[in-house]
């Protein structure tokens, strides 16, 4: 399929071609028709699968296509929620460049940062808002923002907005949108608590499950080391040997053990950083910089950090333990193998792990091939 044949605005399709995309992903060629149609949609996808053109382009072209009635200021016609400051500049980003050639305003506010800037964005009277929940909720009860004419509504990355605690929040600003309006629902994984946001705020959604499917169709190598705890740092330093491991996103499932391992890999002058919890704004933004434009090597992330973060040319996973949760696996290894780019997961085991590492083979319908330790 050509985005052509999704009868997308030519305005668009050139923004497009400037990106160098050849043809939708599986998302957006489910998404796209079923937005322009005017349905809601629960999208079960991960970052990688190309949700976010998914949901971005049928909006520029909905806004596009019906202008404003009147330009009342402030008047935010699309929203969009999502858990992470990393995020929304991000999107943001995807936005302005689809939409380059439309007459279409698009504003990112997020938290950590003065929000002064943020009133002056709002100022500009965007037709587009990408927010963080906490946010924007105090924008709105300062009287800057007015969510009473939002059309097009997306909840991005839902099952973070969980681990943030920012439900709260989310549900507040929910309540002030106007009763009828288009909905969106993006979600790596679909636990109870989505599910319930999802059903409440959904009316009769398309559904487009992509999160497994996509894992199986991209081009990633899965490997296992069956290894004792103790030996699982002295087992990374051995494969970053290797000077095919290029870039290199290393997971750990706790904060501590973040900062630990980056710790010794820069006193074995491998050039690293750690994102997670923790760290303020300005470093996770720095360390992400650094780690995109090759200046380090390694990124050391837990999972809530890294999540939803769009770095391309990741040559290497590495899953220093196995996590709990299955579903965070596949959204790990979906780091790597990304837009059609072949990549590496390895993923190091103890024995107290086998059992989780089972339940992932069982999600994912195949066995993950185990590797001698070198
Ligand atoms: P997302 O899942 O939205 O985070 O997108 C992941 C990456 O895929 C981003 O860097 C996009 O620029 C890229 N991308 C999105 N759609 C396409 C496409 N149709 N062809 C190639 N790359 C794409």
């Amino acid at each position: 399929m050509t985005f052509q044949e999704l009868c997308l605005n030519q305005l668009i399709i050139n923004a497009i071609e400037e990106k160098k995309y050849i043809s939708p992903t599986q998302v957006q060629e489910k998404a796209i028709p079923a937005v322009l149609n005017r349905n809601d949609l629960l999208g079960c996808a991960h970052t990688g699968s190309g949700k976010t053109a998914a949901f971005a382009i049928p909006i520029l072209q909905l806004l596009s296509e019906k202008p404003a009635i009147s330009k009342k200021h402030n008047m935010i016609r699309s929203l969009v929620l999502v858990p992470t400051r990393e995020l929304a500049i991000q999107i943001g980003e995807s936005f302005e460049a689809y939409g380059k050639y439309l007459d279409i305003q698009v504003g990112v506010v997020y938290g950590g940062i003065t929000p002064k800037r943020h009133i002056k964005v709002l100022k500009k009277e965007p037709d587009i808002l990408i927010a963080t929940p906490g946010r924007l909720l105090d924008l709105i009860n300062k009287g800057y923002a007015d969510l009473s004419k939002v059309e097009v509504f997306v909840l991005d990355e839902a099952d973070q907005m969980l681990n943030f605690r920012a439900l709260d929040d989310v549900n507040k600003i929910i309540s002030q949108l106007p009763k009828v309006r288009q909905n969106m629902l993006f979600s790596a994984t679909m636990p109870k608590e989505v599910m319930k946001i999802a059903n409440s705020i959904l009316n009769k959604p398309v559904k487009i499950d992509d999160n497994i499917e996509s894992i199986k169709s991209a081009d990633i190598k899965q490997q296992v080391y069956l290894v004792n705890e103790p030996d699982k740092t002295s087992l990374l330093l051995r494969l970053l040997e290797d000077k095919s491991y290029e870039s290199v996103l290393v997971f750990t499932r706790t904060k501590k053990k973040a900062d630990k391992v980056c710790k010794t890999l820069n006193i074995q002058n491998i050039r690293s950083k750690a994102i997670h919890g923790d760290k303020n704004q300005s470093q996770r933004l720095k360390a992400l910089e650094l780690f995109k434009n090759k200046e380090i090597r390694i990124l050391v992330a837990t999972d809530v950090a890294a999540r939803g973060i769009d770095i391309q040319n990741i040559s290497h996973v590495i899953n220093m333990d196995i996590p709990n949760v299955p579903e965070t696996f596949i959204h790990r290894i979906g780091r790597t193998g990304r837009a059609g780019i072949s990549g590496t997961a390895i993923s190091f085991c103890s024995n107290e792990e086998k059992e989780l590492l089972k339940t992932i083979e069982k999600l994912q319908g195949k066995s993950i091939e185990i590797i001698e330790m070198p």
